[in-house]
């Protein structure tokens, strides 16, 4: 038999070559909106836009296009180095030099082995992206004046998380691993009960034993803001326990207002820097705007979903995780006396994002549409005026440009551009309020 030249009679070469087309796919696709914004923004520069005209002066509207382009270009170098380090790992043969690290380290424990060498990857992954988040803070947000963090509050929030991955990851992975390895053909159905399981017991913790690990929490003082929160959370049917002001300013001075948790554990947390900006009657409209996603299940339909996606993709991993086509052609297939799972779950988590980069708009269409549903469930209930006007102080506290590019912002932005979603508010400004306040 003579050997057969064309790639579409060897599976392994085929999928080699298209996961390397989806990843050059990818990363000119995200070069091309970077440059896209980075001109756009600039374009725009010398002048705040014309309904922003009498309320953003022009050196706050120039620092957030700096901001922005600075932001931009160090997106720019997160893509070429997140791609070489996805290269490294998969066909250039990172991933095997790890597991052969490990095979010499536990030769007679393949099982062990999985949880070595998964370990090994993250941590080698998190070593080489430490310098950018370094510099991130340290470089980017401090030229800013965003970054209130010390180096020493930096490393201590490294350990915790790293302590907190291991803690709660390492069970999961061995969970995950032990099914792959024992329940057969259906273990991806069980990996996902089990990752439901895992979802909801994290999300309980989340608010009262996680976040305050790294934030302080203490209840919102009585006060004129408190006040005009409760009657809010009255007129709309919310109980008012669980008001909290985080320290959100040790590390920021970015500022936001959150929901978390379920059930008992429901929290609405402020952040300290939100407070000491807004006004009370802003506030109560950026609160107004959090309640709006409650009522409209948007948190709920968020997670729902993800249990679909991750549903799935357990799926696809399962069918995936018995086709030798899928390790050789990523470039880390088991060796004799391997388990398998590790391979098919570190091939699938890193190469998965490569393929599903294209789906982005969508995600991001959604959750504009419910920004804009949370932004008139405010109008109604609180003020658009009022809401607007936070906003506009947010875009400007930030350095958000108001001048994105529309192509950039359609494809990544969760909320809506500024002009956009104020021109709305202000059609919105009309309408009357639920009850006096
Ligand atoms: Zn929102």
């Amino acid at each position: 038999m003579s050997p057969d030249p064309s790639p579409l009679h060897h599976p392994a070469l085929l999928f080699t070559l298209v996961f390397l087309a989806a990843l050059v796919l990818s990363v000119l696709t995200r070069l091309w909106l970077s440059v896209r914004q980075s001109r756009h923004v600039a374009r725009h520069r010398h002048a705040v836009p014309a309904p922003f005209a009498d309320r953003i002066p022009l050196s706050a509207h120039q620092r957030a296009a700096d901001y922005t382009v600075a932001r931009v270009r160090l997106g720019i170098i997160e893509t070429l180095l997140g791609a070489a380090v996805l290269l490294g790992f998969t066909v250039l043969g990172g991933i095997e030099a790890l597991a052969a690290l490990a095979r010499a380290a536990l030769p007679d424990s393949p099982f062990g082995r999985q949880l070595l060498l998964v370990g090994a990857v993250a941590l080698v992954a998190a070593l080489l992206d430490l310098p950018l988040s370094w510099y991130r803070q340290f470089g980017l947000e401090k030229r800013f004046g965003f970054n209130r963090m010390t180096p020493s509050l930096f490393l201590a929030d490294l350990a915790k998380g790293t302590v907190l991955a291991v803690a709660l990851g390492l069970p999961l992975l061995a969970a995950v691993l032990a099914l792959m390895d024992r329940a057969g053909p259906w273990w991806w159905l069980w990996a996902w009960l089990v990752w439901v399981g895992f979802n909801g017991v994290v999300l309980l913790l989340y608010p009262t034993v996680i976040a305050p690990l790294f934030n302080r929490f203490v209840p919102l003082e009585p006060g004129p803001v408190r006040e005009r929160v409760e009657r809010l959370l009255a007129r709309c049917g919310f109980g008012s326990k669980g008001l909290f002001v985080m320290d959100g300013s040790r590390r920021s001075a970015h500022g936001n207002a959150y929901f978390t948790g379920f059930g008992r554990s429901k929290r609405i947390v402020f952040f300290d820097t939100l407070l000491s900006r807004l006004s009370p009657d802003e506030i109560e409209a950026v609160l107004a705007h959090e309640l709006g996603h409650f009522r409209h299940r948007h948190i709920l339909q968020r997670v729902l979903t993800s249990f679909a996606v991750s549903l799935a993709g357990l799926a696809l991993l399962g069918w995936l995780s018995r086709q030798p086509w899928f390790y050789q052609g990523l470039g880390a297939a088991p060796q004799p006396g391997d388990l398998p799972g590790a391979y098919a779950l570190l091939l699938f988590f890193l190469a998965l994002p490569v393929f599903t980069f294209m789906l982005q708009p969508l995600g991001s269409w959604i959750s504009r549409r419910h920004e804009f549903e949370a932004d008139a469930f405010a109008a109604h209930q609180s003020s658009a005026d009022h809401l607007g006007r936070a906003l506009v102080k947010l875009y400007e506290d930030n350095a958000a440009t108001l001048t994105p590019d529309p192509v950039h912002s359609a494809f990544y932005d969760s909320h809506p551009p500024a002009s956009i979603r104020l021109a709305r508010l202000a059609g919105a400004g009309g309408a009357p309020r639920a009850s006096p306040a």
